[in-house]
């Protein structure tokens, strides 16, 4: 393949329109050619074989190699550690290229991936360039006044929404550069060729609604109404670009979905300034919290056992379809880290293997949230009620219903704690520790 002159390397950016980093590789001319790599480092970390996020990233490389192959491209798909395939097998593969295109990826292990395979581009004279595509603004183009990072989330999204006048959302047309695919035939591997078992799940549609957009500020914290965008995915992997999603919102004027978005722009932004988040709590002194970590009662509220009908609603919606609505995300972490005084760490880990849209930055920000040692995390006394918060936000009970068909029973367990005391317990806990 000598005429491939710029690879463009897909990571979680898994389509072809309105790519950033992929625009720039085909506006340079003809000559490029797509790569994706199943990395053993993640890979490997995997013990369920049955993973729902390989076969739907599976099946994103399905739809981009068809849109190429009606051009007579294709997408060369390899195995293994990224750092050892680009010494080894893909400058074999392609040794006349100049350039390496890709999207930046701001979480830890990626930042190091990243930074290997540029220093060994650079030993072969190859460039190595990473665009801005996964979020609307990031590192450092939202600071405060000092120039230090926000680690209130309020203003930084007001300062977002002022920095969105000089920097206007831009689309990056990748998909009218096609032509600049060089001609290949490469196969894309089995989920079987890669270890895995192809798994069901469905793909949610890549599409927002307008009528969605219009009641969003009504019915999001509604798990009984279908009033949430269900983007997750498609943004984690980037199979729909986040520019277009924040486009539709402004020209919409739909400030609250709009809202979200800048939550998780926040979110990477505070991974990328503060990355001891992965590890330990944002608040140095949640470090002391006694946590009791019953792994018997873990294993309750993994199981979606409790007993408590809207946290065993939210833990077998994320087990059935890998997903679950986000006022529950916040309902079930709430019960596991206050009511159970189970580590956050442990329910963190147990979303990472199970959600379908598992994003580091959203994911730790989410459970440190509620787990009060957050940046911009709920009080520590602030503790969801289960019972009022499912009256308020599943009234009829049909959300409980359609994932605790038994849960007016004589089969339902009784509530696996009281939740009267185990909220006094853990306010004396963390306040104790706290103080
Ligand atoms: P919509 O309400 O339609 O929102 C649109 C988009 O905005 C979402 O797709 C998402 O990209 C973004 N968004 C919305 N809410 C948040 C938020 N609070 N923080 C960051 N981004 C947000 N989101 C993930 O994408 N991956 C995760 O691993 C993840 N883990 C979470 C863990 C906990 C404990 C909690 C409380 C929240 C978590 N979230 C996570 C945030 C949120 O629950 C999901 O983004 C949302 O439920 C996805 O559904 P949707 O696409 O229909 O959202």
């Amino acid at each position: 393949m000598s005429q491939v002159k710029r690879l463009f390397w897909f990571r979680r950016d898994l389509r072809l329109a309105d790519n950033h980093g992929l625009y720039q590789a085909l506006k340079q001319g003809d000559g490029v050619q797509a790569i994706f790599i199943f990395d053993k480092n993640i890979l490997e970390k995997l013990d369920n074989k049955e993973d729902r996020r390989v076969s739907l990233i599976h099946s994103f490389l399905q739809d981009i190699s068809s849109q190429l192959s009606e051009i007579g491209a294709s997408l060369k798909v390899y195995h293994g550690y990224p750092s050892s395939l680009f010494k080894e097998e893909i400058i074999r593969d392609f040794p006349n290229i100049e350039g390496v295109y890709c999207n930046e990826d701001y979480e830890p292990y990626a930042l190091e991936r990243d930074a290997a395979v540029a220093d060994f581009c650079k030993t072969k004279g190859i460039s190595f360039k990473a665009f801005k595509d996964q979020v609307i603004f990031h590192k450092n183009e939202v600071l405060k006044a000092d120039l230090s990072p926000y680690t209130v989330f309020t203003p930084y999204a007001n300062k977002w929404k002022a920095a969105l006048e000089d920097n206007p959302v831009l689309n990056y047309p990748s998909e009218t550069l096609l032509k600049n695919f060089v001609s290949s035939n490469y196969n894309l591997p089995s989920i079987e060729d890669i270890g895995f078992v192809p798994t069901s799940f469905q793909v949610p549609k890549k599409k927002v609604e307008q009528s969605l957009l219009d009641n969003y500020a009504e019915l999001r914290d509604r798990p009984d109404k279908k009033g949430t965008s269900k983007m997750s995915p498609h943004l984690r992997f980037g199979s729909v670009s986040v520019r277009q999603l924040a486009l539709q919102a402004i020209n919409n004027s739909a400030a609250v979905y709009l809202n979200e978005l800048i939550w998780r722009d926040f979110y990477h932004m505070i991974l990328w300034h503060f990355p001891h988040v992965v590890k330990g709590p944002f608040k140095k002194k949640y470090e002391n919290i006694p946590w009791r970590n019953n792994e018997q009662e873990f294993e309750l509220w993994c199981e979606g056992k409790t007993g408590i009908p809207i946290v065993d609603a939210g833990m077998r919606e994320l087990l059935q379809t890998g997903l679950m609505h986000n006022r529950v995300r916040m309902i079930v972490a709430s019960f596991l880290t206050k009511n159970l005084l189970i580590d956050w760490r442990w329910g963190e880990a147990f979303f990472a293997e199970h959600l379908l849209d598992f994003d580091l930055a959203a994911n730790n920000g989410g459970w440190q949230w509620a787990a009060s040692s957050g940046c911009d995390a709920a009080p520590y006394f602030r503790i969801f009620n289960p019972e009022s918060q499912a009256k308020k936000f599943d009234p009829k009970g049909e959300y409980i219903r359609k994932w605790v068909p038994e849960f007016e029973s004589l089969n339902y367990p009784a509530p696996m704690v009281d939740l009267k005391n185990s909220r006094k317990r853990a306010i004396e806990v963390f306040k104790t520790a706290l103080s």
